[in-house]
């Protein structure tokens, strides 16, 4: 798999923030000994600034924390930094973009959430990629760094209309390794991408 993705998604659940217990520091820290992608750590617990500098340790390269677990996350930003760690903020479906846009300066990667964190094989909610859009060109028009990532229902139905939204990185789960050959899955969900691309570009010469 390492050769055919960018990096790797990781669901950390605490039965708190979310019902759902995943996998913890432990885990992570075998993961950073099995592979040499970049681990993408998605903390979806109520108090992510306990384990900041356990994840770093663990070898974490990039974490994203809930606006709806830390509402002022100017503090947490700035320990992720001194750490070397990236960081990002996440909304969940039900909350608007506006309540992380004044911290998105802060950020290498803004999650929009296309279900509802938690559970895995939920179905993708469109509704959410008018919210990918306002972020995208957020980033755009304030010239930051930060990636437009999209988490939920992403497959071959879901992905090129979140491209088409601005998504420029997707977390897919179920629709790569819900497959006989994951490897085609990839290659088939980077081939619808590049496909949109190609009809965004040919629209634009039209
Ligand atoms: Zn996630």
């Amino acid at each position: 798999m390492e050769d055919y993705v960018d990096m790797l998604h990781v669901d950390v659940m605490d039965g708190h923030f979310v019902p759902n217990i995943s996998l913890g520091i432990p885990v992570i820290a075998s993961l950073r000994k099995a592979t040499n992608l970049p681990l993408d750590c998605h903390l979806m617990i109520s108090n992510p600034s306990k384990y900041l500098e356990a994840l770093t340790e663990a070898g974490a390269d990039l974490v994203t924390v809930h606006i709806e677990a830390v509402p002022d996350p100017t503090p947490l930003a700035e320990r992720a930094v001194d750490a070397g760690l990236g960081f990002g903020l996440v909304v969940n479906p039900g909350t608007p973009f506006a309540t992380i846009a004044p911290f998105v300066e802060l950020c290498d990667m803004v999650l929009v959430m296309s279900v509802e964190p938690g559970f895995g094989g939920q179905s993708f909610m469109s509704e959410v990629l008018p919210k990918v859009t306002e972020a995208r060109k957020f980033v755009d028009v304030h010239g930051l760094r930060a990636d437009v990532q999209i988490d939920g229902g992403i497959g071959p139905d879901t992905i090129g209309v979140a491209r088409a939204a601005g998504a420029d990185v997707f977390v897919a789960g179920s629709s790569i390794f819900g497959t006989a050959d994951p490897v085609a899955a990839v290659a088939a969900l980077r081939q619808t991408i590049e496909d949109e691309e190609q009809n965004a570009r040919a629209h634009s010469r039209s």
